[in-house]
C-alpha cells in the first residue's frame, strides 16, 4: 500500500491551493491507499477530515508539520503541540511523550527549513523524508544518505500544495492500514520505503538510482 505522508490542505495551510475533496479524488486515481494532511503548525482539519474520511470510505490521517527552531518535522499520533516555535528536541520529546511518531522533512531543501546537520544530534526521530516533491534531487539524495547512515525509517511524500503534485512521491507500507493507530504501528515496525509515481504506477526507490522524472519545483 502506498501513502502520501506529507500534504497541505488550503483550509489550514494558507500556502496550499488544495481542497480535501479534490485531494481524495486524485489520490484514488493515482492508486494511493491513504493520504496524510500535515498542515503548517496546525491540526485544525482533524474533525472535518475524520468525518469526510468516513463519508468517502478512504483513510485520511491528520498530523502536523511543525516548524521547530531547527527546521520542519512531521508528526502523527499527537493531540497537543506547542503554539509557538520550540527546539526540535523539545518537539520530538513532546511527540514521544504522547506516543506519536515523527520524521524530519526535506532536511536539506534550500529554503532554510530543514534540520540539516541537526539530524545527527537530535534524539528520537523515527524517520527521515528522503523523497520530497518540492526538493531538488541532490538534496533528496543527501537526505537518503543520512537516513542510511543513521538507520532511520525512510519516507517519500509529495509535500503537495497544488493538484499536479498529489502523490508525486509516496511511502510504501508493507501492510494495508485503515486507522491512524495501524499506520503508526506499521511505520514503527520498519519496512516502509520511499516510492515515486511513474508511468501510471508506484515504484519503490532503492535510494541509489537517480530518478529520471521531471521535478516540478514550487
Ligand atoms: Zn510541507
Amino acid at each position: 500500500m502506498f501513502i502520501d505522508m506529507h500534504m497541505h490542505e488550503s483550509r489550514y495551510s494558507k500556502d496550499s491551493f488544495l481542497m480535501l475533496e479534490e485531494m481524495v479524488e486524485i489520490a484514488k486515481e493515482r492508486g494511493l491507499g491513504a493520504i496524510c494532511i500535515t498542515d503548517h503548525d496546525d491540526m485544525g482539519l482533524k474533525e472535518f477530515a475524520a468525518e469526510y474520511s468516513k463519508k468517502v470510505d478512504f483513510p485520511i490521517f491528520v498530523g502536523i508539520e511543525f516548524f521547530s527552531l531547527q527546521g520542519d518535522i512531521v508528526a502523527f499520533g499527537i493531540e497537543e503541540y506547542p503554539k509557538e516555535r520550540v527546539s526540535a528536541q523539545e518537539f520530538i520529546d513532546l511527540v514521544k511523550a504522547q506516543g506519536g511518531i515523527c520524521f524530519a522533512v526535506h532536511p536539506f531543501r534550500n529554503n532554510n527549513r530543514g534540520l540539516e546537520e541537526n539530524l545527527k544530534t537530535v534524539q528520537g526521530l523515527d524517520g527521515i523524508e528522503v523523497l520530497n516533491g518540492s526538493t531538488l534531487p541532490e538534496a533528496n539524495k543527501k537526505a537518503a544518505d543520512y537516513a542510511k547512515e543513521l538507520g532511520k525509517i525512510t519516507v517519500g511524500s509529495s509535500d503537495c500544495h497544488i493538484p499536479e503534485k498529489i502523490g508525486f512521491f509516496a511511502t510504501y507500507f508493507p501492510e494495508d492500514v485503515k486507522t491512524l493507530e495501524d499506520m503508526i504501528r506499521v511505520f514503527r515496525s520498519g519496512g516502509c520505503k520511499p516510492a515515486y509515481y511513474w508511468e501510471g504506477e508506484y515504484k519503490i526507490w532503492d535510494m541509489e538510482t537517480p530518478i529520471h522524472k521531471p521535478f516540478l519545483i514550487k
